[in-house]
């Protein structure tokens, strides 16, 4: 058995997903990486130190690499294979379409892996989080999509392992598509999905700009990384670069501070697992405050403004 691990070159190095399914599946045995992007010998080795035993790389230069990828994975991926792909757009995508070219089923959003006997079992939660799932695949290959942060990224004490090149197979007018631009957001404060405190503000903060500040000044005074509900987001209020939770980003900060945030489940799926979560709404029957190690029943605008500035008289 060989166990995949899919990655995809983000600016010049490997996803960080990669390297968390590479913690995990190197207590496994051989681990072969299936690398998307130019490489290089910085980014090869930090699969192997991670734990890659071998890297299969396709260059698919501007072409949209998910028909591509999956046809020549799916040539490599034998029956008694596992198959770990992260949560990335084209993680996702090449996961779909190698399950159909092998025609085994994908088991997706999981939370935990574990092999045990002739079986691979794979945790997910459902219902917000309230209830785990465990699906015991008997058959292979096994393919399985992964939530960001559920295993930790470890460097270990791999060497450069051997890296094949793929040739880009031919996949018809599934491989036509090219990327013509890429754009990157700019942003400030520390990255959302590293911060070790993230300031998370909701439809409570009552709108964007002034109603917004107190969230934003907040962060600025913490070092800490500012979030959003998806309400906030459709509003307009923040980018959809700061929405955490089901269609968002997943979060797992030291210390969450949740200002005028209900606890929609759908939010809840993106920030529970926060070491110290630190919850502020007016309605003390917020379901926020199910899961809050601290709760502060109020409005927004006047504790939010006490805490800033009782952090700026220290
Ligand atoms: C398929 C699907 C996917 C979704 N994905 C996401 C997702 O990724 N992320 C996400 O966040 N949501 C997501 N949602 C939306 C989610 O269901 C909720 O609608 C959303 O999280 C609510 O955001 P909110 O807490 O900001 O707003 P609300 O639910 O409106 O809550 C606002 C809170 O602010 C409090 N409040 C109001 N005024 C004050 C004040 N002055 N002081 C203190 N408290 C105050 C209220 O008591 C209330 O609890 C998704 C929904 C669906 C259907």
């Amino acid at each position: 058995m060989t166990t995949w691990v899919f990655c995809e070159e983000q600016n010049g190095a490997p996803s960080a997903s990669s390297l968390e399914l590479l913690t995990k599946a190197r207590s496994w045995g051989d681990v072969a990486v299936f690398y998307v992007g130019a490489g290089s010998d910085e980014a090869f080795a930090a699969l192997g130190e991670y734990g890659a035993t071998t890297i299969h790389q396709l260059d698919a230069g501007d072409a949209l690499p998910a028909a591509v990828a999956a046809a020549a994975m799916s040539d490599l991926v034998a029956a008694d294979d596992i198959a770990l792909f992260g949560m990335g757009y084209t993680a996702r995508d090449v996961a779909g379409r190698l399950s159909a070219r092998l025609g085994c089923t994908v088991l997706s959003n999981a939370t935990d892996i574990d092999l045990g006997g002739d079986q691979v079992r794979v945790s997910n939660e459902i219902l917000g989080g309230t209830t785990r799932v465990i699906t015991a695949a008997t058959e292979g290959p096994v393919v399985v999509v992964v939530r960001p942060k559920v295993f930790a990224a470890e460097a270990g004490e791999g060497a450069i392992p051997p890296v094949t090149t793929v040739a880009v197979p031919d996949v018809g007018h599934a491989g036509a598509g090219t990327v013509l631009e890429r754009h990157v957001e700019e942003s400030e404060g520390p990255d959302l999905e590293a911060a070790a405190i993230v300031v998370g503000g909701g439809r409570g903060m009552g709108g964007a700009d002034d109603k917004w500040e107190p969230v934003a000044k907040l962060a600025g005074l913490l070092g800490a990384a500012v979030g959003a509900t998806r309400a906030v987001v459709d509003a307009g209020w923040v980018p959809y670069s700061l929405q955490i939770g089901q269609t968002g980003k997943t979060v797992k900060p030291d210390v969450y501070i949740a200002c005028g945030i209900s606890g929609a489940m759908q939010h809840l799926v993106g920030m529970k697992d926060s070491g110290l979560i630190v919850a502020i709404n007016k309605d003390a029957e917020a379901p926020i405050f199910s899961i809050a190690d601290l709760g502060v029943v109020g409005d927004v605008h006047k504790v939010v403004p006490a805490l800033i500035e009782a952090l700026e008289a220290r």
